[in-house]
């Protein structure tokens, strides 16, 4: 079954059954938590906590995704997409937990013929928090599961809530068997990637107070009006449709692999490395397809970072696989083609992204070409003298004087098994601007004005600032 129809039969499952269908929102979120959408309910927060009037007591939406702190996992796991798209229907004081595992039931397992997915019954497996015996008891009548594939889990992985005082309450995850070719039998505690998450359904149900982490805080009551989020991985439930080992595999993600493959001249599943990164081709391009779609242009920081760095990993790894001529066009136009039919924006808008992305590759590439032959020497030279850590100094020498971030020049030194004394090169940042203060105190005060370090902490503030990515992590 094609992405798309995935996708259309989740919607009109859910519009028969009274979901208002909503539109995606752009990925860049007007959220000030978050950098991008990276849940189905965020747009719809205001109307989850009652700040704002719901629209509608039932919605349903297909809405795109990115979620930074799953960049890492690209490629590595089966399973994590730097975007992907959630696939959700909600309830706003209307139903609630057992109509919400009954929808989710049914649409997973009934037949291709009646709407559904046709997924084996005998391969699903749930989880409950450990509080909440109503989803057992439901999962028991509603789904007949055995009590063997209904897992009991705490409030790290099962109980949800904003961080913040509002909404919370149990949650209820649905998992794949997709067989020992993956990994350990056991169940989800065992395995993550044998036992794939699919689908998470969220039951708000009570209201908490103030407190801090996952746990630290009271729950103070029931909610007046009871809330249903649910979240299935369109990519996953096309992985496990289309019976391939992964979310790179995928109709809307492998012509992408595929392109990048040929390309390099190398060829997928022959050698696990190169695996990885057209795996890692595969994801970044259609995010960075997708991102700059809704307008976000590569830059250095906040939302622009992420891009930018998406796109100088996409370019990478397209080296590492022995590619070092321009790529990025020639991707984004298969990924183009993938996501069209779904997102004609990004047809419309291909000429603006393509010239977007072709601009950020040759910089990249001319920023590789002047600092890549000195990390490798400076690397060689640790290696020789039986060390394993890059001098901070290097860093510092290669960010200031080659434009290398220190986020790629860790990248690139850990590749090659060394690490990088980065309290060296933070230490070696401060001085460069208490210099820099000092001089222009000086300049203030009528003294000489040196120029070179002005133009560093421009430098630093400007083309190379390798805090961003540390910083960015505020979503989940
Ligand atoms: P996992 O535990 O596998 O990382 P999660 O619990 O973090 O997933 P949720 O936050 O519950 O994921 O998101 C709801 C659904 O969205 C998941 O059940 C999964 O199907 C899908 N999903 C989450 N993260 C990703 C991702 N990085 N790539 C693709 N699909 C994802
Ligand atoms: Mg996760
Ligand atoms: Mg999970
Ligand atoms: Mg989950």
């Amino acid at each position: 079954m094609r992405t798309a129809d995935i996708r259309t039969r989740f919607l009109d499952f859910f519009a028969e059954r009274g979901h208002t269908v909503v539109p995606s929102a752009p990925l860049p979120t007007p959220d000030p938590t978050l950098l991008f959408v990276n849940a189905g309910m965020v747009p719809f927060k205001p109307y989850l906590t009652g700040e704002v009037a719901p629209p509608w007591q039932r919605a349903a939406s297909v809405q795109k995704c990115v979620r930074t702190l799953d960049i890492e996992e690209v490629g590595r796991t089966t399973r994590h997409g730097s975007f992907f798209q959630m696939n959700g229907n909600f309830s706003f004081g209307d139903y609630f937990k057992e109509e919400a595992i009954a929808y989710a039931w049914d649409l997973s397992t009934r037949p291709v013929a009646d709407g559904g997915y046709a997924l084996d019954p005998a391969k699903i497996w749930v989880t409950v928090h450990h509080s909440d015996d109503e989803a057992r008891g439901l999962w028991r009548r509603v789904a007949e599961l055995p009590d063997e594939r209904i897992v009991t889990r705490g409030d790290e992985d099962n109980f949800w809530h904003m961080g913040v005082p509002g909404p919370c309450g149990p949650s209820s995850e649905l998992y794949y068997d997709r067989g020992p070719r993956f990994g350990r039998e056991g169940g989800p505690e065992a395995d993550e990637d044998r036992y794939m998450e699919f689908w998470n359904l969220v039951f708000m149900q009570y209201e908490r107070g103030e407190g801090s982490g996952k746990t630290g805080f009271p729950v103070l009551g029931e909610l007046p009006r009871r809330n249903i989020d649910t979240g299935m991985g369109l990519e996953r439930m096309a992985a496990l449709l289309q019976g391939v080992d992964n979310l790179y595999e995928i109709d809307e993600t492998r012509p992408v692999l595929d392109r990048a493959a040929d390309l390099a001249g190398v060829r997928y599943g022959a050698d696990p490395a190169a695996d990885v990164h057209l795996r890692v081709v595969a994801d970044h391009v259609r995010t960075a397809l997708m991102l700059l779609a809704d307008g976000t242009a590569p830059g250095n920081e906040g939302r622009g970072y992420v891009l930018r760095r998406i796109l100088r990993r996409a370019v990478r790894s397209m080296r590492q696989l022995g590619h070092e001529d321009p790529a990025l066009t020639d991707l984004l136009a298969v990924a183009r083609t993938c996501m069209a039919p779904s997102y004609p924006e990004v047809a419309e808008a291909y000429d603006r992204i393509a010239d977007q992305a072709a601009g950020e590759e040759d910089a990249f590439r001319a920023t590789l070409k002047q600092g890549t032959t000195v990390l490798d020497t400076a690397v060689t030279k640790v290696k020789a003298g039986g060390g394993r850590q890059l001098p901070g100094a290097q860093a510092f020498l290669l960010h200031d004087t080659y434009g290398f971030p220190i986020d790629l020049t860790l990248e690139m030194a850990a590749e090659q098994g060394v690490e990088v004394d980065r309290e060296g090169f933070t230490a070696l940042m401060r001085e460069q601007r208490e210099r820099a203060r000092a001089d222009a105190r000086a300049r203030k005060s009528g003294g000489a004005v040196d120029t070179s370090a002005l133009r560093s902490v421009l430098d630093e503030h400007g083309p190379t600032d390798w805090r961003a990515w540390d910083t960015l992590t505020t979503d989940s």
